[in-house]
């Protein structure tokens, strides 16, 4: 499956990838197939706050990276230790669910650092 490919994806992003094989596959249809898989657990999504939700070839919880820049996701392993401690200042179980991590990945710094456009 081409998520497995991707890691990490949103629907569109995915039906793009899989267009030249597929060319008939419809995005609706594409909503409608990983839905279906996020119910039987097969695939995961990241709890990002954004309104597209980005789909993952790991079902299981884990920790991510988000860049606010491009929107990438990377997988990251929090240690238990780090997540203890956040979770005493919260008072809340943050395993459930992972943890997502915001910032700027290497590409866009490296990005900002050559273009130096202002926005
Ligand atoms: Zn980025
Ligand atoms: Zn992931």
């Amino acid at each position: 499956m081409a998520l497995q490919r991707l890691g990490h994806a949103t629907n569109l992003e995915l039906h793009e990838a899989l267009a030249a094989d597929l060319p008939e596959l419809s995005l609706t249809s594409m909503h409608r197939i990983t839905a279906r898989l996020i119910e039987r657990g097969e695939i995961g999504t990241v709890a990002t706050d954004a309104r597209t939700v980005v789909l993952d070839a790991r079902p299981e919880t884990h920790d991510h990276f988000v860049c606010t820049k491009c929107g990438g996701v990377v997988d990251i392993e929090i240690p238990d230790s780090a997540i203890n401690a956040i979770q005493q200042q919260l008072g809340t179980h943050l395993a459930d669910a992972g943890v997502v991590v915001r910032g700027v990945c290497a590409v866009c710094r490296t990005r900002e650092g050559s273009a130096q456009r202002s926005s």
